[in-house]
């Protein structure tokens, strides 16, 4: 062996791919800045997937009185969770090939009752949604998306801010001229959560002796375009986002910018090579769920039933009605699934917080996570060495560029995934995803070279894993 083999060097995304393959990746980009576009949030996301799972020829699976193979079906879990699958030439119990990512990101959510006028203007008091630097979500416009509920049932569907000639909403940020005890204060507590109010108003009623003469004008507003009253607040659920689409990022377009690359990226990646599996051997899963930002919780979050209750449906699909418990249990035994969720990767201007030898870089392919966690891997999935050596094969085997990565250094900081979650169904579970900077701030970046590969990485996965 030459001494040059004996090295382990990662290699960037880009010297990896020829001509064909570099038109496909920028291409995918576009496809992926599309895709970002539709799905602001959870529900739109899942719209999105269910969307183009249609298109690919995916049915509801309530629609199906049989299952056999190459059939395609999807779930979709209250419009916040989907689940799609490929059913395989093996049965069910043999195991699946998953991939679950998750479609919620932080964000700010508004509050039930949350109207409320002051200084010449009516506002939206908000409840911040997963893990936030809240001095981020200041001074930027801001679109609104969600749906309410009126008295009488009736949904009403809300996305303003994106279109084109649409209003956007924003919160205002003290002038530096008068902010000399909030620049003193820690970046954690500079814009306090009762502060992140948004402006959507600041018109008043005509009757200068009137009370609440901008908040009633706002309602009369909201009424004539939406139907609704005050009340109906308290059965909406309403997101504020960035107002804004995604964008290529850079002289050369290599990277893009964009709200709610966690995890919707892995979602994409996911989806995309999913969507073009025919036939495969073992069933293939790709899930796309709710609440991993606040703990996976929720009859939408991974912690939920669903995925089991779908397994044990599926089953019963394919065997005539009949489906036991121990026949999901050995199907969920015998799944290996990749946990896709993003890795943070080496930031330029924070090069001290990671070990970067085990630090994921921005371009170097789909990052493998063998554990997650903190302090002393706490709460880590921690895949085992066997597992790991399979999906390494695997990629090297199918030309995917990885890297493997570790959230910053030890006892830095940590974090988590559904990876542990899945495992609890004494499932392999590895977390694989894409690198990116600016995790969890209003706008993140990722490299179109590691959309394109962590989306060959799955799908390497979902036809060739054993
Ligand atoms: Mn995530
Ligand atoms: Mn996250």
């Amino acid at each position: 062996m030459e001494t040059k083999d004996l090295m382990y060097k990662r290699a960037y995304v880009w010297d990896k791919l020829n001509a064909e393959e570099r038109k496909a990746c920028m291409d995918m980009g576009e496809d992926y800045k599309a895709f970002l576009n539709e799905s602001k949030t959870e529900r739109r996301c899942a719209a999105e997937i269910i969307r183009r799972a249609k298109e690919a020829g995916f049915v509801c699976i309530c629609e199906k009185k049989e299952l056999k193979a190459g059939d395609k079906v999807y779930y979709n879990n209250r419009g916040k969770a989907v689940m799609l699958s490929v059913i395989g030439s093996e049965p069910l119990e043999n195991g699946m090939n998953i991939v679950g990512s998750h479609i919620d990101s932080p964000r700010l959510d508004i509050k039930q009752n949350p109207v409320y006028e002051a200084g010449g203007t009516t506002l939206l008091k908000t409840h911040y949604y997963g893990g936030v630097k809240k001095y981020q979500w200041v001074a930027l416009p801001l679109a609104l998306y969600g749906v309410i509920v009126k008295a009488n049932g009736e949904k009403v569907e809300i996305a303003v801010g994106d279109k084109c000639g649409d209003p956007v909403f924003y919160i205002s940020d003290l002038l530096p001229h008068l902010a000399k005890d909030q620049m003193s204060k820690t970046m954690s507590e500079g814009v306090e959560g009762e502060s992140l109010n948004i402006l959507i108003g600041s018109l008043p009623v005509d009757d200068t002796e009137a009370s609440d003469r901008f908040k009633t004008a706002l309602l009369a507003v909201l009424n004539e375009r939406y139907g609704i009253t005050e009340e109906d607040f308290v059965s909406a659920e309403l997101e504020a986002v960035p107002a804004g689409a995604a964008r290529d990022v850079g002289f050369d377009r290599g990277l893009i910018v964009a709200h709610g690359h966690d995890d919707r990226v892995c979602s994409y990646a996911s989806l995309a090579a999913l969507l073009s599996i025919e036939k495969p051997a073992r069933t293939t899963v790709g899930l796309y769920v709710d609440k991993e930002e606040v703990g996976s919780i929720g009859a939408t979050g991974m912690h939920s039933q669903f995925f089991n209750n779908m397994v044990g449906e599926m089953i019963a699909l394919m065997n005539g009605g009949n489906c036991s418990d121990l026949a999901v249990r050995r199907a969920l035994a015998h799944s290996t699934l990749l946990s896709a969720d993003v890795a943070a990767a080496f930031d330029p201007n924070y090069p001290s917080v990671g070990d970067n030898a085990n630090f994921a870089a921005i371009g170097q392919g789909i990052a493998m996570v063998k554990y997650t966690g903190s302090r002393g891997k706490s709460g880590a999935n921690d895949a085992a060495a066997e597992l790991v050596g399979k999906v390494r094969k695997l990629f090297n085997d199918h030309g995917v560029v990885y890297q493997t990565s570790e959230l910053g250094k030890v006892d830095q900081g940590g974090g988590g995934t559904i990876a542990y979650i899945m495992a609890n169904y004494d499932m392999d579970v590895i977390d694989a995803g894409g690198a990116m900077l600016s995790m969890h701030a209003p706008w993140e970046i990722v490299s179109k070279a590691d959309v394109y590969m962590t989306s060959r990485a799955y799908h390497e996965f979902f036809v060739n894993y054993r």
